[in-house]
């Protein structure tokens, strides 16, 4: 079996431009072909896997497609790893292994007819040419051998090595009716370009075009996940662009397409605020992978169509925009299948603040109105100082230097009253019951009033953030109340 590595590793190393050691999971892939070998199944590596190989991009998940039934083939590789757990999904016909960091997908080969309604096809037992006429595009309908006799080999039906060469995405067979027969390709599509900065052959793209509206079969958390692969793209704007030239942008995020456009009234125009957007989440792509930081960037300026009013004499004005855009996030993540939870209230939060370090830089700025920020904002300071800077899209290079220099004197301002008032984590000093127990009342509106003064009085600046200068602040405001200390 020793022999089969040196052979998978040799005749790989001969696909020409290929220089890196694919198998850094040689020990896996041995295993594999010789329990394959032993018990006689025709067994490959087949899809992403093995075009991340030709890409250099290292890869968890693997296929093995072998000819026959799959969840045997799993269950034997199992055993010889000593692995109790082999996930097995019969209707699928598939089982997976989690091995290491891999996951290890089984499948037995087939062959897929579809129905106009349903992107669920039927499945009957094929061969390997079945199987990979089934796949999406050609650069995923790469195969290469794993038995003995066809180790290291490259099964290539559709040239997709060419296309991964010339970085083009093309469906294996007429576009019409791979995207027809399961509308989730012309995401995939569109994602893998913006994903692998690929082109969509032109037909291949027509064919999107033209069966658009096929993606009403599929289901949000399909959709969704497409959008978030391609929103953690380097460069999400190629996805975000292609979907609204094929005309699905319109389809399954139309708020967004409400951005698009310029209008001008008495020579005065604004901005087009769906290039603006796409821009900003170019630029906030290169700071962070965060993918909600990413999402607060997508929908920043989302309520600037519904705000947009033209003044005389003043211009364009999207007053409020970050107000309405926070209230609109949590309807937005609903439809989109997105998760109401604490990652949405993050998005709002980052929308809704995204505007107010701007007045900041202004020399005039009082401590208060830092410490207001540092308060709201809390722990999400650093990113929405991220979103800041990514939001400045001016392409006049002075300008940009300007902005970016206003934001850099924010942060030294935040970082001064930061150390001062440590604000950012702020707990209140004196707690309700404190309240409760030194004016021996129950709990009532009182606490609610003086915990909120407390509050104001530590971001105004008229005390300071210590327990101490708290509880005067306190027993003063609870006099005002008609409330005493007990004895
Ligand atoms: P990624 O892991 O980034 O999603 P991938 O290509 O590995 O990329 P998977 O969803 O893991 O994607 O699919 C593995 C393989 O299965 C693909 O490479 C492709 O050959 C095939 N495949 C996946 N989805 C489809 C589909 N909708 N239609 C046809 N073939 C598909």
């Amino acid at each position: 079996m020793k022999d089969n590595i040196v052979i998978l590793s040799y005749n790989l190393k001969q696909l020409s431009y290929l220089n890196m050691n694919i198998f850094d999971n040689n020990k896996i892939f041995k295993l594999i072909a010789e329990v394959s070998d032993e018990n006689n199944f025709e067994t490959y590596v087949i899809g992403g896997y093995v075009r991340d190989i030709f890409l250099e991009r290292k890869s968890k998940d693997i296929d093995i497609l072998t000819i026959g039934n799959g969840i045997d083939l799993a269950k034997k590789v199992a055993d010889k790893l000593g692995l109790k757990k082999v996930a097995v999904f019969k209707n699928f016909g598939t089982a997976q292994l989690k091995y290491k960091d891999l996951e290890i997908e089984f499948v037995g080969a087939r062959k897929e007819s579809y129905r106009k309604n349903s992107r669920k096809p039927m499945v009957e037992n094929g061969t390997l040419e079945d199987d990979q006429n089934r796949r999406d595009f050609t650069i995923n309908a790469l195969a290469i051998g794993l038995n003995k006799e066809n180790a290291g080999q490259l099964v290539d039906p559709f040239k997709g090595e060419e296309d991964i060469k010339s970085k083009i995405i093309r469906t294996p067979s007429d576009p019409l009716v791979t995207f027809s027969d399961d509308p989730l390709r012309m995401l995939r599509a569109i994602r893998f370009a913006s994903q692998l900065k690929f082109k969509i052959e032109g037909s291949t793209f027509k064919g999107i075009c033209e069966m658009k509206e096929r993606i009403s079969i599929i289901s949000q958390e399909r959709i969704t996940d497409e959008l978030n692969k391609i929103l953690l793209s380097e460069k999400p704007s190629t996805g975000f662009k292609l979907l609204d030239k094929a005309g699905l942008l319109e389809l399954i995020f139309p708020q967004l397409t409400l951005l698009k456009g310029v209008e001008t009234k008495e020579g005065i125009w604004h901005k087009d605020n769906f290039i603006h957007t796409l821009k900003v989440v170019d630029n906030i792509a290169k700071t962070t992978d965060n993918l909600w930081l990413r999402w607060a960037a997508l929908l920043h300026d989302i309520a600037k169509p519904a705000t947009k009013k033209f003044i005389k004499n003043q211009g364009w004005t999207f007053h409020g925009h970050e107000f309405f855009g926070a209230k609109m996030i949590p309807a937005i993540f609903k439809s989109l299948k997105l998760p109401l939870n604490e990652k949405m209230k993050y998005v709002q939060k980052m929308v809704l603040l995204h505007l107010r370090p701007i007045v900041l830089a202004e020399e005039i700025v009082t401590d208060s109105a830092i410490r207001r920020l540092l308060f709201d904002a809390g722990n999400e300071i650093d990113d929405l100082m991220k979103l800041c800077d990514a939001d400045i899209t001016s392409k006049n290079p002075e300008k940009v230097k300007k902005y970016l220099t206003n934001f850099q004197i924010v942060r030294q301002k935040l970082k001064e009253v930061e150390e001062k008032d440590a604000i950012r984590n702020w707990q209140p000093p004196i707690s309700g019951d404190i309240i409760l127990q030194t004016f021996n009342i129950k709990p009532g509106k009182e606490v609610g009033i003086i915990k909120n003064a407390i509050r104001e009085a530590i971001l105004d600046g008229l005390i300071n953030n210590n327990y101490e200068e708290a509880f005067n602040f306190m027993l003063n405001k609870g006099s005002e109340l008609g409330l005493q200390p007990k004895r």
